[in-house]
Formats: structure tokens, sequence, C-alpha cells
């Protein structure tokens, strides 16, 4: 069996040699900011079914029976990306950037790697930090501290009956009435369609590059998992990095994010020890 360090060691090679890297990113490499994934034991969907809070009807049918279990929800969405810091994984990613040509192609809507420094992002979910009227045309960015607002708000209106009318007011600068019409987070609900051009441009960008980098994701969302399996029909090279094998790549380097970038991109890069 080839240990941990020839497979770290392997996946810089590649690394190293490719021209363009295709960093692909799921809700693992935002575990160790705080935001926790959606699946897991005890995860957002077992205490907020998606048939109740993924769906516009389910959303627009809890809004009206119970604002204050919609806007408990939204606290739970909103809470851990509003306090989100990147990590040493979204740092390392974008740190190498200054050595080899990468694009990231995120399904996660919490912006961290904007933050980080990563310039080409693709956020195939859209973001919960940008605002789009319901024909997804760009209002306005909100920032951390904004929604940490709209969380406080929100808190302070759901807790008891009396306050339930001004919940539509403390979501409004997330969704709701503006001079724009209709406004909306862009993070795409189940139902709705990928956010374009994004969405074209990473599924080319995935049969163009030569290394593909999965990182915690479990590949069971579509059409997102259809990425790495684009590339491999393109004869990408595959590399997961995760504590669970998803079996999509040729090359799973076991572990969290934070422990196995940092050091994948020094290897390949000798990227310096700022990003840890
Ligand atoms: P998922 O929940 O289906 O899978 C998460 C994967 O991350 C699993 O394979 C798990 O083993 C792995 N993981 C857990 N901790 C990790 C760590 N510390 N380091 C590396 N990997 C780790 O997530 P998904 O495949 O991204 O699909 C979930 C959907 O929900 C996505 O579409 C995403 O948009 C959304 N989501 C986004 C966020 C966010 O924006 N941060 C958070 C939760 C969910």
């Amino acid at each position: 069996m080839i240990s941990r360090n020839s497979k770290l060691d392997l996946a810089a090679g590649y690394l190293r040699t490719a021209e363009h890297v295709v960093v692909f990113t799921g809700a693992g490499v935002s575990a160790e900011s705080g935001i926790d994934t959606f699946r897991d034991d005890g995860g957002l969907w077992q205490e907020f079914p998606p048939e109740q809070f993924a769906h516009w009807q389910g959303i627009l049918q809890t809004a009206r029976r119970n604002p204050r279990r919609l806007a408990s929800f939204v606290v739970h969405v909103l809470k851990p990306v509003a306090e989100a810091k990147p990590n040493a994984a979204h740092l390392a990613i974008a740190e190498a950037e200054k050595q080899t040509d990468i694009t990231v192609v995120t399904q996660n809507v919490d912006g961290l790697h904007q933050e980080a420094g990563s310039t080409v992002v693709r956020e195939i979910h859209g973001s919960l930090l940008e605002i789009v009227t319901l024909r997804r045309q760009f209002v306005r960015l909100l920032s951390r501290k904004r929604l940490a607002r709209i969380v406080r708000w929100l808190n302070w209106a759901a807790r008891s009956w009396l306050a339930v009318p001004l919940i539509p007011f403390a979501l409004n600068p997330l969704a709701g009435l503006s001079w724009r019409g209709v406004v909306r987070p862009s993070a795409v609900l189940f139902g709705e369609g990928m956010m374009e051009p994004d969405w074209s441009d990473a599924l080319a960008d995935s049969c163009d590059c030569d290394v593909m980098l999965v990182i915690g994701t479990s590949g069971v969302v579509f059409p997102a998992a259809m990425l790495p399996f684009e590339a491999r029909d393109n004869g990408v090279h595959i590399i997961t990095i995760d504590p669970e094998d998803s079996g999509m790549g040729e090359l799973w380097l076991q572990g969290t994010a934070c422990e196995i970038v940092p050091e994948l991109m020094k290897r390949a890069f000798g990227a310096s020890d700022e990003a840890e």
C-alpha cells in the first residue's frame, strides 16, 4: 500500500507540472472555519428538512404557517457564515495562485475563497453574500458585519409572537422588496438552475485543466458532482482531500482540509508558512 507521504509527493508532483489546476470545493473546506456541513450527524437538514427549507414552495409555506421557525432557520444558516474567517486551507489555495494558474470552483455559498485572496472563483451555487433580483441581476454585496446585524435582529424578532411582524423588516436587506423589485441572495435553492456563467465556465475549466483537487465534497449533489467525472473523462488527474473516501479520485489524501492542503501546497510550491 502506498504511504501517506508518497501520496502527498505524487500529488505535489502533479500540481507542480500542471499548467492549469482546478480546485473544486464543497462544504468540508469550510468546516474548520466553523461552518458545519449540512448532511453530517446533527447537521442542518436534520433539524430543518430540505423539503420545508430548501425549496421556494416550502419556504413560502413555512413563512406563512410558522415565521418564527423560518427566522430560526435563517439564523442557523447565516450565523456561522457571518462569523467565519478563511482557514489555512482557503489561504493556502489563494497563496498557490502566485505559483500556478488556479481556478477555484466552489459549491459553497460563504465567500471564503475570495476573502482568502483567490481571484478566479466560480460560485456555481451562488452566494449568501450576493443579493440579486429574481432574474439574478446583481444588486449588491453584503458584508459579514451586515449579515451579523441581520442575525441579531432576526434572533430578537423571532423571540416572541409579538415581534413576529418585525421579521420581514429584519430580513429585508437579505430578501424582500427593494427599489429593484423583489431581491434575494444568489444562493441556489433545490430545484433551481445553477449560477451562470459560473456553471458553464466551471464545466469548461474542468475539461481544460491538468489536475483537479477535490476538497470536502461528498459528491452527492448534482449536477455539481458531475465535474470530477467530466474532468476524468478528459484525462485530468483527480486528487481528493477528505476524511472520507468519496471514490471520485485516482488519489485520495485522507484528512481534513487544514491538515492536508497547506502541506500539499508546501511540497508542490514551497508555499510560505504564512498561509498555515
Ligand atoms: P456534503 O455535506 O455533502 O459533504 C461534505 C464533505 O466534506 C464530506 O465528504 C465530509 O467527509 C467532508 N468533510 C467534513 N469535514 C471536513 C474537513 N474538515 N475537511 C475536508 N473535508 C471535510 O457537502 P457538499 O458535497 O459540498 O454538498 C453540500 C451542499 O450544501 C453544497 O451544494 C453546498 O453548496 C451547500 N453547503 C455549503 C456550505 C458553505 O457554504 N460553507 C456549508 C454547508 C452546505
